[in-house]
């Protein structure tokens, strides 16, 4: 790293420290649609990422462990600027009648390797274990953002949070075939007779409401910022 490369103004990398190319499409997607000037990349296009294990008990700890731990890959392994975003996420669903789980373990529930359908027959049991059939809970996503060679990423912040949350309630009941996950178990304005799962969403609908849609934009927002 050279010092005109540390100390430039415009972070002008984005490199997304997830092996999911969703996320990485849909925030290019949403940089084009705000024409800013940044390069948007997946951790893969520069080589062979190292595994994160997720250990923290947060989502916040998980995806500061994850943009920590890839920013430090990226230092070593490449030659990208230092002024270089690196941003993580790590997502879930928080359900009251089971006292927060899934929680951080939302992707591995029923255990490894991840498996939609497992996942939801085991919360389904939970909640019958427990004698309901239905109880609130919450999507949350975090997005935790660095710069690749650790300098403050905004305002003398070495570290920038963006989270989302999502309130809806999980049933036994499911209901379409749209979206991942919990979906088809997460009732959205639930009780009404207009109620509808989150699997019964578009892509657009879901992404103007969810905990990823709102950390995603709250990111951009800054990010403008940031770039201006
Ligand atoms: P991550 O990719 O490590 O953040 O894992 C997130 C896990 O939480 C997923 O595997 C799902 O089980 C769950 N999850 C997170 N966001 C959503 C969502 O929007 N819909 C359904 N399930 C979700």
């Amino acid at each position: 790293m050279n010092q005109s490369q540390s100390q430039s103004q415009s972070p002008r990398h984005l490199v997304i420290a997830s092996g999911n190319r969703h996320k990485v499409i849909e925030l290019r997607a949403m940089a084009a649609a705000r024409s800013l000037s940044v390069a948007v990349s997946a951790m893969a296009d520069h080589g062979d990422a190292p595994e994160i294990v997720e250990d923290r008990d947060t989502f916040t700890g998980n995806a500061v462990l994850k943009a920590e731990g890839i920013a430090r890959w990226l230092r070593e392994m490449t030659s990208l600027p230092g002024d270089t975003l690196v941003v993580a996420d790590d997502s879930g669903i928080v359900i009251e009648a089971l006292d927060g789980a899934p929680g951080v373990y939302s992707a591995r529930y029923a255990g490894s390797p991840t498996d939609d359908d497992a996942n939801n027959a085991k919360m389904v049991q939970e909640l019958r274990a427990r004698g309901v059939s239905e109880s609130p809970a919450h999507y949350v996503c975090v997005l935790a953002v660095v710069r690749l060679d650790g300098q403050p990423v905004d305002n003398g912040e070495a570290l920038v949070l963006f989270r989302g949350r999502w309130d809806g309630t999980a049933r036994v009941e499911h209901r379409g075939t749209g979206g991942f996950g919990y979906d088809p178990y997460v009732w959205i304005d639930w009780p009404s007779p207009t109620s509808q799962t989150v699997a019964e969403l578009s892509r657009e609908e879901k992404a103007a409401r969810s905990h990823r849609g709102q950390a995603m934009r709250a990111f951009m927002d800054a990010l403008a910022s940031w770039l201006a």
